[in-house]
């Protein structure tokens, strides 16, 4: 039974596990020499834990256990981005809401760094660590709609394809991101950003309630009615609160087929474009998402793409969308009716898992002939990188800035410049052009997403803006040791 707990991931993963591949035996006896395992503290301190300590909580999970040595080990530990290769102590893959707490108390009393792993997308690797609790959160993924009420229970480790496929199954929405495999939880705990937000808002715009166990390892409601300062922080502050283990959203009734697609356009019109996109931009209703992205085609070299989503009446998606349609020559993409669904995973291949990444990003509030140029001037060298806007904007900014952590509300228009590759040796010279090519736009920024960019404590202090303080007091009432600190970290003062 307790070498059943601790195997069951990896027979489901369809791994052959040895006997020997476990620590434990089919009687409970120690298969290693060692009875402690080392491990790291939050502080960065060594530390040995009692295996026996270790053997008694993988005993008690609903969930399974993973330590290294395990064969499912080397599955269960991985992240998205293939430049993130770490190795934590333990790996908690939790059943239960009870398994989160059960964790996060068993680190909390031993002060174990800890990460935790939703859909496991943050680009600069904050669901893992090495030498500390990785608490998984993939096996939790249900997803529960209520259609009368019109909302989602989402469990915290579900991917965001779990999402939309619930709810559009039956003609409803929620702002989702724009590839299915990312994790509800890191997304939504620090904005939540998609094709609807011009039209529905945030997803922490659409986050009506959720559950968190906090570093105590108690399990609290966080809604406007109960504990408001957690669910008034974890609407854009990101996992420093606790482990969210449900999600409950508000959907709204959708059109699964949207009017949309993709424009491409030669590079040498991208300076006209955005000009023409700055003007047009103020002219579009909540319904319209427009995207601009410079892309390298192998035949064509860089591109400029467009894509366009008109999630609302089609016909009123092609008036709306005519100056666009009329702008410069095409070289080629059309518009039409288009599955959202479709729309929501056409990505998903191009990001799969394990690829190698790297990406800056930054907020532009709008869009001004020194930032135009410095995003056309500077597309230039041996290797480009994949740039892309994110439109916001509309519901989104009609959200007062400190009705919830997330402060940048004014921003219309979210950067990122990213690549991708496959050989480990090309990574210097990668990083190094997203690199040349951010610090150029940099100064045009204003603040970026704590989804994606990573950077100083101090930054990240700045970016909360305002509500910095707001967010300590909540950080010292629900974590004062700084057990969640794998995130964009609140420093608690206590
Ligand atoms: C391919 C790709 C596409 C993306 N597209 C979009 C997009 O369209 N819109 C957008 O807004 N963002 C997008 N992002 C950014 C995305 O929002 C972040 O990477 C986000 O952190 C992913 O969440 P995750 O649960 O998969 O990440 P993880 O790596 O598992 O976690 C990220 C952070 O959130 C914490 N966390 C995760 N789940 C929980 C939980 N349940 N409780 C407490 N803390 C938790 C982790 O500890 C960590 O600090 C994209 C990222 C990628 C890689």
């Amino acid at each position: 039974m307790h070498r059943r707990k601790f195997c069951k991931t990896a027979l489901a993963a369809g791994l052959t596990v040895a006997l020997t591949g476990c620590d434990i035996s089919p009687s409970g006896t120690k298969n290693q020499a060692s009875s402690t395992i080392n491990a790291i503290t939050g502080a960065g301190n060594e530390v040995s834990i009692e295996r026996a300590a270790v053997t008694e909580l993988a005993e008690s999970l609903q969930g399974s256990m993973h330590l290294p040595g395990d064969e499912a080990y080397d599955v269960v530990r991985k992240v998205w981005n293939g430049m993130i290769d770490k190795h934590p102590a333990m790996v908690v893959q939790c059943g239960s809401v009870n398994d989160v707490s059960l964790a996060v108390q068993f680190a909390g009393q031993r002060n174990l760094l800890v990460a935790v792993k939703g859909g496991g997308h943050s680009f600069p690797g904050k669901s893992t660590c090495d030498g500390g609790m990785m608490i998984d959160l993939s096996q939790m993924h249900g997803v529960d709609v209520d259609v009368d009420a019109k909302t989602a229970r989402v469990a915290g480790g579900a991917l965001l394809g779990h999402l939309d496929g619930a709810a559009l199954a039956h003609n409803l929405v929620t702002t989702a991101g724009i590839v299915s495999h990312t994790g509800v939880g890191g997304f939504t705990l620090g904005g939540g950003m998609g094709r609807t937000d011009r039209l529905h808002g945030l997803a922490i715009d659409n986050l009506l309630a959720a559950t968190v166990v906090t570093a105590t390892g108690e399990v609290l409601r966080a809604s406007d009615a109960e504990n408001a300062d957690l669910f008034w922080a974890i609407r854009g502050g990101g996992g420093n609160f606790g482990v969210v283990t449900e999600f409950v959203y508000r959907l709204h009734p959708f059109n699964p087929s949207v009017y949309g697609g993709n424009l491409f356009y030669s590079f040498d019109q991208a300076r006209d474009f955005l000009h023409f996109y700055a003007e047009f931009n103020e002219t579009l209703p909540d319904e319209a998402s427009v995207e601009p992205q410079f892309v390298f085609d192998d035949s064509r070299g860089p591109v400029l793409m467009v894509e366009v989503c008109y999630a609302g009446d089609h016909a009123a998606g092609e008036q709306v969308m005519a100056p666009l349609v009329a702008f410069g020559k095409r070289l080629s993409g059309e518009l039409g009716a288009v599955s959202y669904q479709q729309m929501q995973t056409s990505v998903d291949a191009m990001l799969a898992h394990g690829g190698l990444y790297y990406l800056k990003s930054g907020f532009f509030i709008e869009l001004t002939e020194a930032s135009i140029d410095a995003m056309v001037g500077n597309f230039e060298g041996d290797h480009l990188p994949f740039t892309w806007f994110q439109h916001l904007g509309g519901a989104s900014a009609r959200v007062a800035p400190d009705a919830t952590a997330y402060p940048h509300r004014n921003v219309r228009f979210n950067y990122g410049i990213m690549d991708a590759w496959g050989d480990p040796a090309e990574s210097d010279m990668r990083i190094a052009a997203v690199r040349r090519y951010y610090k150029a736009l940099e100064p045009h920024m204003k603040g970026f997403y704590t989804n994606l960019n990573d950077d100083t404590e101090k930054k990240t202090r700045g970016n909360f803006g305002e509500n910095y303080p707001r967010l300590v007091e909540v950080k010292n009432r629900y974590d004062p040791t700084n057990l969640f600190r794998l995130n964009a970290n609140v420093q608690p003062t206590v």
